[in-house]
């Protein structure tokens, strides 16, 4: 039952030796070989490798090294596919990768393995991050632990599930328009969008660079603030890092206490997002946490994001935009599978024609498209200064609060399929995810209950989002903790947990 434990509990349980970090790894491998079957999850996974990290860790546990030196010390975690991870495949769930392999480790892998993690497995994800079901991925459709008839989100949707089913302990993933948050919801996990510029993007393949940010996904709040400090920091690889020191999160959440741990504490509602036609299990869901919230001594007043009516559109320009340019690599000649042609134009034509999905390919020529001149100024750069009136409208908030609280998604998890002949439809699941990215902002999804059974469908997980300060990750995890553990939803697993 190892692969159950949150992060505190196991390194409690290593620190006291009453398992070993082989055993804890052991615990996954069984777990994940049982049931990923059914969820799939995982691309792949290095069991030696995971085994030699492991004997590492518990040489060095027996060596007297301790969790405040090495605070992952023997904790399995697991990684989406687009992070470089040295000597492991590298797909992005898509095929243009081929058999490519990441020849150096990303920052946030360094990082992880210095902290004493045992780093494994290759997480399915939508194509290049495109999506917000895993249905873009050019292997297989990731499935969703609650109910395998509907998807996990995505784009980070192997990662959500993986730690939804207890086949990871934690795993990392990247959101641009919302892909740590929003599977995160639809699987009843913790996944944090940390603030633009505070960890290194060095070693992750770029989808939207100004967008683009690493976080984590946990079982708990205390794990995702302990992940996020040990991932976080100033890297002079990635020159959109932040040199700041990263402040102590698990000390922030150490100042909760008492029956009022919120006192003196502000939340924003913001009143552009109270939409008609929200589903009405996640606006009672809402209603019940700004209850709980006020319970806990927070002062809940009204905001005003006026921009935000604009934010999917802009998103939908900036992103492929961005894209267009990043994905230009993939040439048939640098990575991965090559088609050949008679010269280099047929040779570069043929692989990009078959080596990226359908998403990834509408996004190119989006993207080509509003940066091609002539429509440049009608579009990219009229959706650049929109960017910047979103980014002033949440400065504008926070004059007056400490966080933003939203709904993450607008409705709980959608059947497999439901939405994938619909570009349009899709993206509006990140309604309320994308503007954080615009913002440059950090955010957090936080389970926040069910929805009711029904004869079709069994009970299904609600996140609610805060949205914090630019650097305001102390307090967004102090307001995001006190909830849950006010609530307890953090202790309710998946069926195939
Ligand atoms: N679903 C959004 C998109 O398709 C966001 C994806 C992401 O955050 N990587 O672009």
């Amino acid at each position: 039952m190892l692969h159950r434990l949150t992060i505190s509990e196991l390194t409690g349980r290593l620190a006291r030796r009453e398992c070993t970090a082989q055993s804890a790894l052991r615990a996954c491998f069984d777990h994940l070989t049982q049931v990923d079957g059914q969820v799939r999850a995982f691309m792949s996974y290095d069991v030696t490798d995971a085994y030699a990290q492991a004997e590492a860790a518990d040489r060095d546990l027996a060596a007297g090294v301790t969790h405040a030196q090495k605070p992952l010390l023997g904790v399995p975690i697991a990684l989406k596919d687009l992070l470089a991870h040295r000597g492991q495949p590298l797909n992005c769930s898509s095929k243009i990768l081929g058999n490519y392999r990441s020849p150096y480790d990303a920052t946030v892998v360094e990082k992880l393995k210095a902290a004493g993690a045992v780093v494994f497995g290759r997480l399915n994800m939508d194509e290049f991050a495109m999506g917000s079901s895993t249905e873009t991925s050019a292997f297989q459709t990731t499935l969703n632990p609650w109910d395998l008839t509907r998807i996990p989100g995505g784009s980070s949707g192997g990662c959500a599930a993986s730690v939804a089913a207890n086949m990871a302990f934690a795993s990392i993933g990247s959101d641009t328009g919302g892909s740590i948050r929003q599977p995160a919801a639809l699987c009843g996990v913790v996944g944090v969008k940390p603030t633009y510029g505070l960890v290194s993007r060095y070693g992750l393949t770029a989808f939207a660079s100004s967008l683009d940010q690493i976080g984590p996904f946990a079982k708990d709040v205390h794990d995702a603030a302990l992940l996020t400090q040990v991932i976080a920091g100033h890297d002079p690889r990635d020159s959109t890092s932040i040199p700041q020191p990263v402040p102590d999160y698990l000390a922030a959440l150490a100042k909760n206490t008492g029956p009022q741990p919120l006192k003196g504490l502000k939340l924003g509602l913001a009143k552009e997002y109270m939409i008609g036609g929200l589903d009405h299990e996640v606006d009672a869901a809402m209603q019940a946490a700004v209850k709980q919230y006020q319970a806990l001594g927070a002062e809940v007043v009204e905001v005003s994001l006026p921009h935000s009516d604009y934010a999917a559109a802009t998103y939908y320009i900036i992103a492929p935009a961005e894209a267009s340019a990043n994905l230009a690599r993939f040439d048939g000649v640098r990575y991965g599978a090559r088609v050949d042609g008679r010269d280099p134009a047929e040779l570069n034509a043929k692989t990009r024609g078959a080596g990226f999905g359908a998403e990834v390919k509408r996004r190119i020529i989006l993207g080509t498209y509003v940066l091609s001149s002539g429509y440049y100024d009608a579009y990219y750069l009229r959706a650049q200064k929109v960017r910047t009136l979103i980014r002033q409208d949440f400065l504008k908030a926070f004059e007056t609060v400490d966080a933003i609280l939203t709904p993450t998604t607008p409705t709980a998890a959608f059947k497999v399929g439901e939405k994938s002949d619909d570009p349009l439809q899709m993206y509006l699941s990140d309604i309320f995810t994308i503007s954080c990215n615009l913002a440059g902002i950090c955010g957090i999804s936080v389970p926040c209950g069910f929805t009711k059974p029904t004869e079709t469908a069994p009970r299904l997980p609600l996140g609610l989002q805060l949205l914090g300060k630019p650097f305001g990750e102390e307090t967004m995890f102090r307001l995001a903790h006190a909830y849950e553990q006010s609530t307890g939803w953090h202790h309710e697993r998946s069926p195939l947990g």
